[in-house]
């Protein structure tokens, strides 16, 4: 017998592994998760019976070219439909994108800290990240970006609004940047907080793909819509870059429920606004009881709010979870807290308080 492993791609080695937002601890008295940006409501009456409805038939594959909800997307957002490309979560989509642009020797650029998705798919590619630090308040530097650009670069992710600070690039700034990158390197647009946004003078990343044919926009239904737990995202880009999304989905990738539950959603699109109104409601309130407590945190336009703690992260995510809600820690830089349900906010800004008073 043989004494060696099977063989593995080196560039696996230096891969960070994706961090999931610590789930609500079961048992205690109250728990609140608010550490992955989850809806907190949970699914409409009729987005729920029409995933039970296809429930009923997971013997059968499902219909690998998403017709329905492609057809659905496109009428939405008044583009062909050759143009949009659905996958496994916006994560899904990303990775695909990235598959389809870069390998060993190419370049990805995006902004850091922000989604940690990016580096990982970026290196399980074999491309090589490029990394470039928000400004000191925390928004993307799309002036270094573009400097950083060279003609091994294929990819730039700009993360609007940025996860996990919240913050947002507008629309002059990001059509100048726009201008900056050259024809045939793709800017990838990720809108995943996109409903959330209140903000007139951030762009619709679908307004600046329509005369841009190497920006691609990345949005999802797990966020605005409740619907991470299925699993559906999908991208609206140009061709040939939406025919590579369609030649790198793995077959079957999106069940028939998350099918159907995202058609659903999209019909019943009025009510979950209405929650997404609510939530952000919810984060000004957060916000501005941050602030009055005394925190310095960026304005969000996202469904969380970001609070850089430096050293003292893990002591507040700690107290967080004594007191019955999850965060996201990002040790020795800062925590990031979804905006929940309101008694979960309450007790999030009660632990904030206590633990300012103690600094
Ligand atoms: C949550 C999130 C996504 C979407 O994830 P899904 O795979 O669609 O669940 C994409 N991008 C960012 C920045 C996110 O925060």
């Amino acid at each position: 017998m043989s004494e060696k492993s099977p063989k593995l791609r080196a560039e696996l080695d230096g891969i960070p592994t994706y961090k999931p937002g610590k789930p609500a601890a079961s048992g205690g008295a109250v728990a609140y998760k608010l550490s992955s940006n989850e809806n907190p409501y949970p699914p409409l009456p009729g987005v729920l019976e029409s995933a039970v409805a296809a429930a009923g038939a997971f013997n059968r594959y499902p219909d690998m070219a998403c017709t329905g909800l492609v057809a659905e997307l496109a009428d939405r957002f008044g583009v062909p439909v050759e143009h949009v490309a659905t996958g496994t979560g916006s994560v899904g989509v990303a990775q695909q994108l990235v598959q389809s642009t870069a390998g060993p020797g190419d370049e990805v650029i995006y902004a850091w800290r922000s989604f940690e998705a990016y580096p990982i798919i970026t290196q399980i590619s074999g491309a090589k990240p490029v990394q470039v630090p928000l400004t000191p308040g925390d928004v993307h530097d799309l002036d270094a970006m573009a400097d950083a650009i060279t003609e091994r670069t294929r990819l730039i992710f700009v993360c609007n609004p940025n996860n996990p600070t919240g913050t947002v690039v507008r629309r002059a700034e990001l059509e100048r940047f726009l201008d900056r990158v050259p024809s045939d390197v793709l800017v990838v647009l990720d809108e995943a907080y996109k409903e959330f946004i209140r903000d007139p003078e951030v762009p619709d990343g679908v307004e600046l793909y329509r005369d841009r044919p190497n920006v691609a926009v990345l949005r999802t239904f797990s966020k605005a819509y409740g619907l991470a737990g299925l699993r559906v995202g999908f991208a609206i880009a140009h061709e040939p870059v939406a025919a590579a999304l369609r030649k790198t989905a793995v077959p079957f990738g999106v069940s028939q429920l998350a099918q159907d539950a995202a058609v659903a959603s999209l019909r019943a699109e009025d009510e979950l606004l209405g929650r997404v109104g609510s939530l952000v409601c919810e984060r000004k309130r957060v916000y501005e009881a941050l602030v009055a407590q005394g925190w310095t945190v960026p304005e969000s336009q996202a469904n969380f709010v970001w609070m850089r703690l430096g050293e003292r992260t893990a002591d507040f995510a700690a107290a967080c979870e004594k007191a019955g809600v999850v965060v996201r820690p990002f040790a020795g830089e800062g925590l990031r807290v979804t905006i929940g349900e309101t008694e979960a906010n309450d007790l999030f800004l009660h632990t904030a308080e206590a633990f300012f008073k103690e600094m």
